[in-house]
Formats: structure tokens, sequence, C-alpha cells
């Protein structure tokens, strides 16, 4: 596995593996791996020749109150786990060769980023769109990977590459879960111990919404309260939002309808530690063909 640094070098890299009929799979992270990454990468492993893992904890997607200074790092670490698991090139480039002096370009994506997480950060998806174009535009991938993890990051991306054309094929894989159900994320790291041990009632949350509209719930009000009672449950949590929505456009209607998709989506604070999951949930058009499971992977 190559570590490479400049944009330059990693576009030349890419343009003779496409020369010599490889496919390319880019997972974008910012780095200190964990499980779910490395799914990512044995995917990307699966379904291309080359797998491009972009290392870069991007400035411009964090507010100025947020952690981008304390976000975790660990850049040998995230090598071996980034090539044990099928990783060819590590992508790392350095901030000024990403934003030079006088950069000046910004992506916004309209509708879609206007609510929850868009709410909550209200700059981070235009820092997430214009990053993602700028490592497409490094890494020229012919398939590129994401999280289901981040549900509306996903979709961003998705509505960015279909806009601008990229021609690039959007994988979004399913959340990968700690055994207590907690999705795996970089920031878990910051959870105390008492903290982690309570982390798992985001994913019971999001079950009992599951539960209720199985058995034929489909007032979004009412999914929504079964989330926040069951988050209600743990004293230290504060909710940032937890809301139900149609999957593909997070449209809100009062009630849902039979052969929906609904997605889950829930940010909350546990201690200091702000953390998201959500699921997706199948409206059953018939009580008897109500599904156990969540759908997995978009
Ligand atoms: P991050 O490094 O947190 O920006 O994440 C990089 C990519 O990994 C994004 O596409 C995330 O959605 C994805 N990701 C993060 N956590 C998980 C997880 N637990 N399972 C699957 N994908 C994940």
């Amino acid at each position: 596995m190559e570590v490479i640094k400049t944009i330059s070098e990693m576009q030349k890299i890419s343009l003779g593996l496409k020369a010599s009929g490889k496919r390319i799979a880019c997972v974008p992270t910012m780095g200190y791996l964990h499980e779910g990454h490395a799914s990512l990468i044995r995917r990307g492993k699966e379904i291309a020749d080359e797998v491009i893992t972009t290392i870069f904890v991007n400035p411009t997607q964090f507010a100025p109150n947020e952690d981008f200074e304390k976000y975790p790092r660990n850049f040998e670490r995230d090598c071996e786990i980034a090539q044990s698991n099928g990783c060819s090139y590590v992508f790392h480039p350095d901030i000024l060769d990403m934003y030079p002096i006088g950069f000046s370009t910004e992506i916004n994506i309209s509708k879609i980023t206007k609510s929850f997480e868009g709410l909550s950060r209200p700059t981070h998806f235009t820092g997430v769109a214009t990053v993602v174009a700028k490592l497409f535009n490094a890494t020229l991938p012919d398939i590129a990977i994401f999280g289901q993890k981040d549900y509306q990051q996903s979709l961003v991306v998705k509505q960015l590459s279909k806009d601008l054309n990229f021609p690039i094929q959007i994988i979004i894989a399913p959340t990968f879960r700690e055994a207590d159900g907690l999705a795996m994320s970089s920031r878990n790291v910051y959870l105390s111990r008492e903290e982690r041990a309570k982390a798992a009632i985001l994913f019971h949350s999001l079950e009992a919404a599951r539960k209720v509209i199985m058995s034929g719930e489909r007032s979004r009000k009412m999914v929504n309260g079964v989330i926040h009672s069951t988050l209600r449950s743990i004293p230290e949590i504060k909710i940032d939002y937890a809301c139900s929505a149609i999957a593909d456009t997070l449209e809100e209607p009062d009630e849902f309808l039979a052969g929906e998709r609904i997605v889950l989506l829930l940010a909350v604070y546990l201690g200091r530690t702000r953390l998201i999951d959500n699921a997706i949930v199948p409206v059953p058009r018939m009580l008897d063909t109500a599904s156990d499971r969540f759908i997995e992977g978009i």
C-alpha cells in the first residue's frame, strides 16, 4: 500500500490505473478508522480492482465551536487498518494542498440539507459537498462508497454526484454496529465508560420506533414520540433531534403511507459527545408482511 500526499500525484496514479483498465473504488474518511470504515474498504475491494482510502479531517465541515482541533487522529494505525482490509492507496493530503490561499469555491445543495443535521449544523453540508467533489476530482474513482451511518450525508453525496454529472457509482453501505447496537463512530472514543454503557439507548430507540411502525402506526408524531420517550429513559441524554421522514426526500408528512420507506433520524448529546444514528423502516402494506428487520444499505 502506498501513501499519496498530493492531489497531482494522486491524479497521475488514478489516470495510470484507469489507462491499464483497472476499476477504482474510493472510500472517503476523516481517519481514526474503525470496523465501520474497514467494512467499506472491504466492500470496495470486492467490487473494484483498487481501493483508495482518503484520510483528511476536513476543516470546512466543522463549525468554529465544533471538535475539529480535538477530532481523534492516528495515521499510523489508520494505514495498518486500511492495508489489512485491502486498500491499495491512502490519499492523505495537506490542508494547504486542498485549500490553498485564495480558495473560493463552495458547493451548496438545497432542499435535503435544510432539515435535521443541516438545521443543527448550518455550514456542515456545504463543507461536505465541497470536499467530496474535490476528493472525487483527486482520486477519479469509478465507484465511491459511503456509510448509511451518515444518512443525510449519503443523500447529499448522491445529489451532488447526479447534479454535477460525476461519472461515479455511489454505493451506500450498511451501518456497522457494536454488539449492543451502538453505531461505530470515531467520536465514540470521547465517551466515558458510564456514557458508553448508556449509548446503546440510541439503537434501542430506533428499534422501538420500528416495532410500532410494524404494528401499524402511521402517524409521524406518534413515531417521533416513541423515539423521544425511549431516549428520555436515560436522563444524561440531551436530544438535538429525533425524527422520522420519508427516506428518499426527507419530507415530513403527518401520516406515512403503506409501501413508503421511513428513515428514523436522531442526534443526541451524551455528556459532551454528539452522536447520530438512523435506520430505514419499510411501512408494511399489510401487517402480515411486516418485516422484523431494518432495511440495510440503500
Ligand atoms: P467519517 O470518517 O466519520 O467521516 O466516515 C467516513 C465514512 O465512513 C462515511 O461514509 C461514513 O458514513 C462511514 N462510516 C462511519 N461510521 C460507519 C459505520 N459505523 N458503519 C458504516 N460506515 C460508517
